[in-house]
């Protein structure tokens, strides 16, 4: 078990990072940061207002010229010197995220932080080899395309995967030589508090990285409508993102929205049991649940559902649910009280539905220390049919739905029975029907055999309600860049 260290997380205050410096929010308005697992207040969140955007933006306009000229192998060192960082400070920053977010902080150590510090790392030294195009018009002209910066961009993460999703957005936009103004979620604030002391220590010049906390109604909101701020790359739910699309399209905004997801797991019968079980257990129950990828529908062919069905439930069962700081853990707290009243209400929305909860359903009184904690049990329900809204619905917790299904076709129209289309895991060990189906199935990320095997230089994104762009790789490059085609005749 880690160590809590009450002393450096007592009612601190958290501040602003603007202009290189850590700041208060100008009207000194503070949030209660809590922390889930025991559901009491732990330290204040800067409560920022458009005023203290609008201070980011000019620190960020400011930092831009001599940002976006500086030599890319200067740019780079920079940003992989925050990458050593937060290599150097992994438990640290491990346990911040565990105690912020509920995450066990097993979980922090060997998949956010990594992936915090490969995000800086990988969009370093993509910067140094970023290329544009040139087309040749033979005997006519030439024609050669820059892509240069925007300028300032406006980076929204939320709340589930917090310094993980937050470095995925700078780290391509600092790259690319925008500078930044950032809102983490509020709920989550405090890796990316640590995160600016890193950035001081790495030597980020001044104004290129901005982080304002607070409300997404107020500092998100500011972000979006401020008229300096060019380009958008907002992830979180598609409310949120209808709300910041509507506000951006008129003003002609770059927009890139990563939003929820509903993703379908199918699972034939001729797939690896064993690898296909012990996956889908951790594609459900992850982090909670709380990952937009997690596959919450399952979908499995008629001949070997029952034999899954009882093998997954007892697998679920096995889940140690708990304290995020023993290493025992494996499912943490929800987020927030709030956000487990929603996930409640789904499992109560379920029965009435028609559903059959096989095991789970309950919120989970902890004794000791999380004893007010927000804790809900791994939960799987049968007997739904797809169309019902909990089949329909972003739960974003640990529930998921079990389904049976005859043939492929069908697997497939179940698969794409949703207003969503971020990721679809499928099972088989038949290479024809392994591609047969990733092409019909309507989602912009596939695992076959596996899931959240990432690689960083693959597009990134979802289909319809799941989003707008890609992100990854030259994607997320290209996105915070303005193309210029310039064309030369002879
Ligand atoms: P929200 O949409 O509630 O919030 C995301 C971020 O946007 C937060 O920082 C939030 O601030 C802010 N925000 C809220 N309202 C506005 C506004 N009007 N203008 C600008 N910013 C605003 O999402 P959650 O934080 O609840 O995250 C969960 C959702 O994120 C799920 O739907 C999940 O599927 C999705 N997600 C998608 C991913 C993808 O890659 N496609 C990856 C991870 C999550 P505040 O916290 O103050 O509300």
């Amino acid at each position: 078990m880690v160590t809590y260290p009450r002393i450096h997380f007592g009612m601190e205050k958290l501040y602003n990072f603007i202009d290189g410096k850590l700041v208060e929010p100008g009207k000194s308005n503070y949030l209660p940061n809590i922390n889930p697992a025991e559901g009491v207040a732990y330290n204040l969140v800067p409560d920022s207002d458009a005023q203290d955007v609008a201070e980011a933006v000019k620190a960020a306009r400011f930092a831009f010229a001599s940002w976006s000229a500086m030599p890319l192998d200067q740019r780079a060192a920079i940003l992989s010197k925050i990458a050593d960082l937060i290599d150097r400070d992994l438990d640290q920053l491990a346990l911040a995220e565990s105690i912020d977010q509920g995450k066990p902080f097993k979980l922090a150590k060997s998949m956010d932080i990594p992936r915090a510090s490969a995000n800086m790392r990988f969009y370093a030294t993509a910067s140094m080899h970023f290329a544009s195009e040139s087309h040749h018009m033979e005997g006519e002209a030439v024609n050669y395309t820059t892509r240069t910066p925007i300028g300032v961009a406006g980076c929204i993460s939320p709340w589930n995967l917090p310094l993980y999703l937050f470095t995925w957005k700078i780290a391509p936009a600092l790259a690319a030589g925008c500078t930044v103004v950032a809102k983490p979620s509020e709920l989550t604030p405090m890796t990316a508090f640590l995160f600016s002391k890193l950035c001081i220590e790495a030597g980020l010049p001044n104004g290129v990285l901005n982080i304002v906390h607070g409300l997404g109604h107020k500092v998100g909101q500011a972000i979006v409508e401020h008229p300096d701020v060019l380009v958008i790359s907002f992830t979180g739910g598609t409310v949120t993102g209808k709300t910041i699309a509507a506000t951006a399209a008129p003003m002609f905004k770059k927009l890139s929205l990563e939003l929820g997801g509903k993703n379908p797991n199918i699972i034939f019968a001729d797939c690896d049991f064993e690898q296909a079980l012990n996956t889908s257990i951790q594609s459900s129950f992850s982090n909670q649940g709380e990952i937009c990828l997690c596959g919450s529908r399952i979908l499995v062919e008629r001949s070997i559902y029952e034999k899954f069905v009882d093998e997954f439930v007892k697998r679920t069962k096995e889940l140690v649910v708990g304290d995020p700081l023993e290493d025992k853990t494996r499912v943490g707290a929800l987020v927030s009280e709030a956000h487990m009243k929603k996930v409640l209400s789904y499992i109560d929305l379920a029965k009435t539905e028609g559903g059959k909860i096989l095991c789970g359903g309950k919120r989970i009184t902890m004794s000791g220390r999380c004893e007010q904690g927000y804790f809900v049990e791994p939960t799987v329900i049968i007997d739904l049919d797809q169309y019902c809204r909990t089949n329909q619905e972003e739960i974003f917790g640990p529930v998921v739905t079990i389904m049976p299904f005859d043939k492929e076709e069908e697997a497939i129209a179940y698969a794409n029975s949703n207003a969503y289309g971020l990721s679809a895991t499928i099972w088989t060990e038949n290479l024809k029907r392994a591609h047969r189906v990733s092409h019909q199935v309507k989602s912009g990320i596939i695992w076959v055999n596996c899931w959240l095997l990432r690689d960083l230089r693959t597009p990134f994104g979802g289909m319809k309600q799941s989003g707008v762009g890609r992100e990854g790789g030259w994607e997320a490059i290209r996105f915070f860049t303005e193309t210029k085609n310039v064309c030369i005749k002879f």
